[in-house]
This record gives C-alpha cells, sequence and structure tokens, in this order.
C-alpha cells in the first residue's frame, strides 16, 4: 500500500479495495485528518506510527513512538520457530519471548500453536503497554505473561525450563545508529542499539538460553546484515549446539540462526 492508501484505509475504516470500489469525496474532517498525516510523515515518521497499527503475520498490532515497528523479515524467524516446533509435535509448549516490544513474536506464537503458552520479558514498560493491548486485540491472553524485567537479570532469576527462546534482539552497531534511515530514527533507541559490533545482547542470550532450555530445546534469534559468521561462531563456542541453521529473510539475506540444545 501506498502511504496516501494505508492513511484512507486508516481514516475511513475501510480495505484497500473498498477505496477503488466504493470511491467518495472526503469531509472537510477526513480531509483535514489526511492532511496531518502526510505532514507527520514529510516530517519523517514512520508511517505505522501516524496510523496506529501494522501488520505481523496476518495479525493486527498497535503501535507507537516508544516501541520497536514489526517488520516482515522478523515474520521469517517466527516462521522458522512455528515450523520447528509443530515438527516436534509435542503436547504442549513453553516459550521465552526475550524483549517483547510490541509481543508481535510472543502473540504469533500463541495464534499459531494452540497448545503452547508464553513468557515475554522486555525491560520498557511503555513497550509493555502496547504488547498488553495487542494481546487483547488477539485474544491470546490467557497464553502469555508479561514481564518487566531488564534480561539479564530475568535469565539469571527464572525458575522456568523452555522449550524454545525467540528473541529479535536490538542488533544495531553504534556507529551505525546515525547512518539509520529517518523513519528508523525516531523508534526507540533501547530497541535498535547493540553496542560497538551490534552483538552485545547475543554475547549473553546464546550461552544463557543453555541454561534455561530443557533437553531438546530450541533457541531462534533475528540477526542483521553481515553477523551471521559471528552467530555462528558464537552458538560453535558457547555450544554443544546440535542443528545450527541459518535462514535467509525474503530479501536472501541471512536473518534467522536457530539451534537445538545438546547435552
Ligand atoms: N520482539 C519485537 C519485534 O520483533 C521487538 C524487538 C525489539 O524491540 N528489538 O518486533
Amino acid at each position: 500500500m501506498t502511504d496516501d492508501e494505508l492513511f484512507l484505509t486508516a481514516i475511513l475504516n475501510c480495505s484497500r479495495s473498498d477505496l477503488y470500489l466504493h470511491p467518495r469525496p472526503l469531509t472537510v474532517q477526513e480531509q483535514v485528518q489526511l492532511d496531518e498525516m502526510r505532514s507527520r510523515r514529510a516530517a519523517g515518521e514512520p508511517v505505522q506510527y501516524i496510523v496506529g497499527f501494522t501488520e505481523f503475520f496476518g495479525y493486527r498490532f498497535e503501535v507507537g513512538p516508544d516501541v520497536l515497528v514489526p517488520r516482515p523479515e522478523t515474520e521469517v524467524l517466527a516462521d522458522v520457530l512455528i515450523r520447528e516446533l509443530k515438527a516436534q509435535n509435542k503436547k504442549e509448549y513453553l516459550i521465552l519471548d526475550i524483549g517483547t516490544g510490541s509481543g508481535c513474536l510472543a502473540i504469533t506464537m500463541a495464534k499459531e500453536l494452540a497448545h503452547c503458552r508464553v513468557v515475554a520479558v522486555d525491560i520498557s514498560p511503555k513497550a509493555l503497554a502496547y504488547a498488553r493491548r495487542n494481546v487483547g486485540i488477539n485474544k491470546v491472553v490467557d497464553q502469555i505473561e508479561f514481564i518487566e524485567r531488564d534480561m539479564f537479570w530475568f535469565m539469571d532469576e527464572t525458575a522456568h525450563r523452555f522449550d524454545a527462546i525467540i528473541s529479535n534482539p536490538p542488533y544495531i552497531p553504534t556507529a551505525a545508529m546515525g547512518t539509520l534511515p529517518m523513519d528508523v530514527k525516531q523508534e526507540p533507541e533501547l530497541a535498535l542499539q547493540a553496542g560497538p559490533d551490534g552483538l552485545h545482547f547475543y554475547r549473553f542470550i546464546v550461552p544463557s538460553s543453555r541454561r534455561v532450555l530443557k533437553d531438546q530445546g530450541v533457541l531462534a534469534v533475528e540477526f542483521g546484515d553481515g553477523q551471521a559468521k559471528e552467530l555462528q561462531n558464537l552458538f560453535a563456542i558457547t555450544g554443544p549446539w546440535d542443528k545450527i541453521q541459518t535462514c535467509n529473510d525474503n530479501a536472501g539475506r541471512p536473518r534467522v540462526i536457530m539451534a537445538q540444545i545438546a547435552r
């Protein structure tokens, strides 16, 4: 959808095809809304913040400043883990989502895997407020527990043992923060920035996951451009991990790594 199509579907609460099948002139108030959305966009605000929602894996998510906009490439992460867990065909799953943000991964897991429960951790109370609303919108309240906690503390303290861990942690190197597109710069730095080489969070998540995964538990994480080798190496030195696999996003770039614990 073009920006204008998206704005109009939000203002008129209709689908894209409705815009063309049932066209009608805008009221004065609708025109004012459209003009305001266009000028916010021209000032560099992400379209999803302006309309207040986005779609991820076919589900609707409320978003706004203070929460990362779910990305299409993150759907690959969700998809890879869903396929793996469906193939395992267990009766129930306990999944950990580290840095849940809008809740897009936790909620998608809950929707797609009937017998799963998800513990979703985030350090940001503002992000969790969105995640909680999104759980309501997507009607998976009973399957998800949110915890406001720094991941470092959570992993140390938790008594849970998980069947799977999923995470799309911050992975932008500090020096690259200044070169991000204008709209990405309006997203929370907390959700993006990950130290000098962008690997800060993986160095913690990969080894500490071994401690909180059940036998045969699976860890799946998204990573950034050019980080595949270092991620593979990190798994190799924190192992033993089995079945380490790297998957590409829809643009053909390595984007997700998944591995199963071997003890
Ligand atoms: N899990 C959320 C997402 O994938 C938030 C990730 C983040 O804030 N780094 O969109």
